[in-house]
């Protein structure tokens, strides 16, 4: 396994190297959400790159850019341990050196749900994915449907800027209570763990309602709203049935429906999803 800290170097390594390439970007703390991409692309492909940056240009002002969980010792570990073939671990500085004035703005769909609530973050995330696509230059990419947005904004820029490369979704990994696993589960408390299991059964409640014949999305939200109220320490940021190309709200259900919502558990704000189809 080759460390790649700059990107001249993460260039210099990939070039040396043939065959179909899988990229992982990652922001570290690896988990086994994260696995589930790693030994998806190591499967499907002959070189294996992951990265691990924290990209500060998706945290807002107020977020937690700072604490946010690292032990990139334990990451290597576990990337040597998965025959990942490179690391790229780049500095903010070499990312975004002085002067650094270029974004990648993804237009609506990236200011609905998550853009809505953290206003810039899909900026962050469509301008650091596109310089690591134009550094490593993978045949595919791999990205987890926990963050069923951020994969949708990242095919359409795929799509829209006719980046040659395959994007894959990579259905959500979950404890066994159901809550998908995050590295921001690191910051619950033992009661606020188990009162986070409710993201998930509110989003099965969904499902089911709509199994049944329900088919108003009104409804549904409000029965999903009124089950995660009743759970202590929660306040809901949004709960969302949408339509999961343009992420417009729907009025009544039509499959397939992007059912996704944030909820904080405390001070802790976690999003999940399930797509009714
Ligand atoms: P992060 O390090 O949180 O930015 O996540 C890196 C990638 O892993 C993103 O594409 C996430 O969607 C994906 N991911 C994170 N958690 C999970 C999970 N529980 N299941 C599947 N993919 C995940």
């Amino acid at each position: 396994m080759k460390i790649a800290e700059t990107i001249a170097e993460a260039r210099r390594l990939r070039e040396g190297l043939p065959g179909p390439v899988g990229l992982v970007p990652t922001m570290g703390f690896l988990h086994d959400g994260h696995l589930a991409l790693i030994r998806r692309s190591r499967a499907e492909n002959s070189l294996m790159v992951v990265s691990v940056f924290v990209n500060p240009a998706q945290f807002g002002p107020q977020e937690d850019f700072k604490t946010y969980p690292r032990d990139i010792e334990r990451d290597l570990k576990i990337l040597a341990r998965e025959n990942t073939d490179i690391v790229f671990l780049p500095s903010v500085e070499e990312m975004y050196p002085p002067g650094f004035d270029g974004w990648v703005d993804m237009g609506k769909i990236a200011r609905r749900l998550e853009g809505a609530s953290r206003p810039g973050h899909f900026r962050g995330v469509a301008t650091v994915v596109a310089k690591l696509f134009n550094i490593v230059q993978p045949t595919k990419a791999y990205f987890g449907q926990k963050d069923a947005q951020q994969t949708i904004v990242i095919k359409k820029m795929v799509a829209d800027l006719d980046m040659n490369l395959k994007v894959v979704t990579v259905p959500t990994v979950r404890e066994t209570d159901g809550l998908a696993i995050s590295s921001r589960n690191a910051y619950l408390n033992t009661e606020e763990r188990q009162a986070a299991a409710v993201l998930y059964r509110s989003l099965c409640l969904g499902q089911q309602l709509w199994a049944e014949g329900e088919k108003g999305a009104g409804k549904i939200r409000e029965q999903m709203t009124a089950f995660i109220q009743s759970e202590p320490f929660t306040t809901i940021d949004y709960v969302s049935i949408a339509e999961p190309e343009t992420l417009e709200e729907m009025a009544v259900v039509k499959t397939p429906a992007l059912v996704s919502l944030a909820v904080r558990i405390g001070k802790t704000r976690l999003i999940d999803n399930v797509v009714l189809e």
